[in-house]
């Protein structure tokens, strides 16, 4: 690749380089390829639930739990009976105490979820689905592809911005088996608008023996672990409210590993468990040992600070303003004289987002340091190459670090990567 790469450019301008320079692209193309893989990143962005940089990081107690269930472990095997045991057993009971729920089981993450319900409860029949809630989240996954993979008819109700309960009565025939209600987790809709609550959809449910299921999608268990962010559907009221089965994935709001969690009626968790297309979308065991550990957690305290997402979500202001100033000095402090010229350094007050599938169009006030300077979008693209990368949001010419998303022990090295970048940054 390195050879092909020097052939072209000795037929551009037909100078060979000399053999050390050749040998250290060599080199450098070697590096490159091997840091290609998955990699440490530092989040500097200030989304918290950022999709492309893994969702959710893991807690300690999560972290501990994954290291321990590396090698063999009682996956699914009873330790009491020494006979086979559940998969999902424990995190099932777990996820169940959690939400106020008979019974729930995990699969492989929320998209499965959806796709396992469909397919258990509504396999060969119809499901009611408004038209203001046909969404698609992220790439490939698009509700109508999902509910005709998992074997069931679309029926679309109501219109755009406005769908009503008599719109879902209407269209109950012979093979309706389900009505599904998701969750607009990515967009908002506002102005002339109505939708039915879950609630009347339940009574609508129970009338006609149908089965009411709900997409809640980030996975909000009750109002305050989100830190007080609006729109965002709890588990918890959702159980409550009656609905055979909610849905939410693991490393949203929750916190923990990706996950889908199904929670719900017993008879509606042990169709979906004995369903055929489970054994396709099962949990992994390392999954299983962060969700556990993360479900313990939520058990324990109702606002677990230890799980990173709901402590960044719940970070202070005033903390956040003393670690945005404090980094600006050091940085300021740490430029040598003449060190990338026409560039400001300030700490500022920030709107970030809670990011991944929750709250969309609401912002989060958050503090950073903004980078203003000829070379913006360089230094971003230089930032990323560090060690370990640091990725940065960019804004009116400027990059802006975000230090909600900054875990404290990362302040150093980011300082280090800033600096870095602008002093070789200058000469280019
Ligand atoms: C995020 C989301 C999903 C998909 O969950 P994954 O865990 O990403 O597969 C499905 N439905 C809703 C409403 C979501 O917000």
């Amino acid at each position: 690749m390195e050879l092909a790469r020097l052939r072209d450019t000795i037929a551009d301008d037909s100078l060979a380089p000399a053999l050390d320079t050749v040998l250290a692209g060599a080199v450098d193309a070697l590096e490159r390829r091997r840091g290609a893989g998955l990699r440490r990143v530092i989040n500097a962005t200030g989304v918290v639930v950022h999709t492309n940089l893994g969702r959710a990081p893991l807690s300690e107690d999560a972290l501990a739990a994954v290291i321990a269930a590396s090698g063999y472990a009682s996956v699914e095997y009873d330790l009491v009976t020494g006979a086979r045991g559940s998969r999902t057993a424990r995190v099932g009971t777990l996820a169940a105490e959690l939400c106020g729920a008979e019974d729930a089981t995990a699969v492989n993450n929320g998209a499965a979820a959806l796709l396992l319900a469909v397919a258990a409860l509504a396999g060969g029949g119809e499901v009611i689905v408004s038209r203001g809630e046909l969404v698609e989240i992220g790439g490939s996954f698009r509700l109508p592809e999902i509910i005709a993979a998992g074997g069931a008819t679309l029926v679309e109700v109501g219109t755009t911005n406005r769908t009503r309960i008599q719109d879902y009565r209407s269209a109950i025939g012979p093979d309706t088996r389900m009505i599904l209600k998701v969750h607009r987790s990515n967009f908002r809709l506002v102005g002339f608008t109505e939708e039915a609550e879950l609630s009347e959809l339940v009574t609508l449910g129970v009338e006609h023996d149908l089965q009411v299921v709900f997409d809640a999608g980030s996975g909000l268990i009750a109002d305050d672990a989100a830190a007080g962010i609006p729109g965002e559907p709890e588990v918890r009221t959702a159980v409550a409210s009656g609905a055979d089965l909610v849905l939410f994935s693991g490393d949203k709001l929750l916190g923990g590993p990706q996950a889908g969690l199904l929670v719900g009626t017993r008879d509606a968790v042990e169709r979906c468990r004995s369903a055929s297309l489970s054994r396709a979308l099962r949990i992994d065991k390392l999954q299983i040992a962060a969700l556990e550990a993360t479900l313990l957690a939520h058990l324990r305290t109702t606002v677990p600070l230890e799980i990173p997402v709901i402590g960044m979500l719940h970070a202070n202001l005033d903390d956040l303003r003393r670690r945005a100033e404090t980094l600006a000095v050091a940085l300021r402090e740490g430029m040598s004289a003449g060190q990338a010229p026409g560039t400001t350094i300030e700490a500022v007050t920030l709107e970030g987002v809670v990011g991944g599938g929750a709250a969309p169009g609401i912002s989060v006030a958050s503090y950073g340091v903004r980078i203003r300077g000829p070379q913006a979008t360089r230094l971003a693209a230089r930032l990323r190459e560090q060690d370990p990368p640091v990725v940065v949001r960019i804004e009116d010419d400027g990059v802006l670090l975000d230090v909600r998303t900054i875990d404290p022990s990362d302040e150093t090295s980011v300082a280090e990567a800033v600096l870095n970048c602008l002093e070789t940054g200058t000469d280019r």
